[in-house]
């Protein structure tokens, strides 16, 4: 394995050199490193930073570089596991090197999940975290932190595949990435409640081609009970692009009031918040402390989360101003304009195009129209 240095944050260490494919087919023999989920790490020390948790788990280590960051940059004791042995050997080389408390296992993730309790729980395979989240949520004491870079199944590509893994309905509209990140969240909170446990998402957002959650998890049936309550479904109007929102576990078979079309269940979904404001501003403070990739798309991010209003889907506005095909005005002026009429609009972290408010359809085109 040909070995190269790396610096990320405050850590310098040794990673195997990545192919231009940047993926390693398990048994390989090979240690994943990805250099394009820096930003993803990058958040993951802002949050630890914020929280400071007793004690971390990298539960899937691979060049531990995460796990790395997270003692020498935070402060906290971590435990680094991979089950690949190739890996943990390179983990241990490596941590030798690194400030601060590491215990490196080599063990399967959900043998040492359910065996152990740690603070804060991180889950960050390839692809789906599913097989994952039971154990995780069984070894959390206060958090779970969980990427999924399965975006074809969680945002409706592969809708089968996502009915099949995350028990939910995706949809394939123009705020997919929204969906997905809220797939997951349901799905995270229904597993939650399997265990009288509830969750309250902290920090959250979909990037490029994965989802990442920061959650905090508390114990208690009535928890629980409140954390299902968040579900429910959006419906959505594949004809005119009209979309409600609904809280509650069934979906309902509602008509489309504009068009007259069915309107397709997406969902269950998470409908609550998906960001917390304290814990925002908290990791936005770490941000000058601490040694980013990106400190602008950084705060660019958390500003953006800041501001994003609270339901559950976004309009794309290049796709409404093609529908009734039109170039749009900015969408700076598309948002002061449904302000000026007394409605809510925001921007969205998703993409640059998005944008939410509560103001009915035909007001949305005559803004964009402005
Ligand atoms: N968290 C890393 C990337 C992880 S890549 C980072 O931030 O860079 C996924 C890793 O999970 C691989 O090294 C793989 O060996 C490991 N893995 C997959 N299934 C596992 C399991 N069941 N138990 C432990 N490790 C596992």
């Amino acid at each position: 394995m040909e070995l190269i240095p790396v610096r990320e944050g405050d850590v310098q260490c040794m990673v195997s050199k990545t192919d231009a494919s940047l993926h390693f087919p398990p048994g390989s023999g090979q240690v994943f490193y990805n250099p394009r989920m820096v930003f993803n790490r990058d958040m993951t020390i802002l949050m630890m930073k914020a929280l400071q948790p007793g004690s971390y788990l990298d539960a899937m280590g691979a060049s531990g570089i995460r796990g790395f960051r997270v003692a020498a940059e935070c402060g906290i004791p971590v435990t680094i596991n991979d089950h690949n042995p190739v890996a943990v050997d390179l983990i241990t080389k490596n941590s030798r090197l690194i400030p601060g408390r590491i215990e490196v296992t080599c063990r399967d993730a959900n043998a040492l999940m359910h065996e152990r309790h740690f603070h804060a729980v991180d889950l960050d395979p390839f692809g789906s975290p599913v097989p994952f989240l039971d154990a995780g949520l069984t070894s959390a004491l206060q958090y779970l932190f969980v990427t999924a870079t399965d975006t074809a199944p969680l945002c409706g590509a592969h809708k089968k595949a996502g009915i099949r893994r995350y028990n939910a309905i995706p949809g394939n509209t123009e705020y997919h990435s929204e969906v997905g990140l809220r797939i997951l969240l349901g799905c995270v909170a229904r597993k939650a409640a399997q265990y009288d446990l509830g969750i309250n998402p902290l920090f959250c957002f979909a990037r490029q081609h994965y989802v990442r959650l920061h959650c905090s998890i508390r114990k208690g049936a009535k928890r629980a009970d409140t954390t299902l309550f968040n579900l429910g479904f959006v419906y959505h109007c594949y004809s005119c692009m009209y979309r409600m929102e609904e809280q509650g576990f069934f979906p309902s078979v509602p008509v489309c009031p504009y068009c007259g079309s069915k309107l397709e269940p997406i969902g269950p979904l998470w409908m609550g918040q998906t960001n917390d404001p304290l814990s925002l501003a908290a990791v936005r403070e770490q941000i000058k402390h601490s040694a980013l990739s990106s400190p602008l798309q950084t705060e660019r991010l958390i500003d953006l989360l800041l501001q994003e209003l609270p339901m559950a889907s976004f309009y794309d506005y290049h796709h409404l101003a093609r529908k009734i095909r039109i170039s749009p005005a900015p969408v700076d002026s598309i948002l002061d304009a449904l302000q000026r009429r007394g409605y809510l609009a925001s921007r969205v972290h998703y993409t640059g195009t998005g944008l939410k408010t509560n103001a009915p359809m035909h007001e949305i085109l005559e803004c964009i129209r402005v």
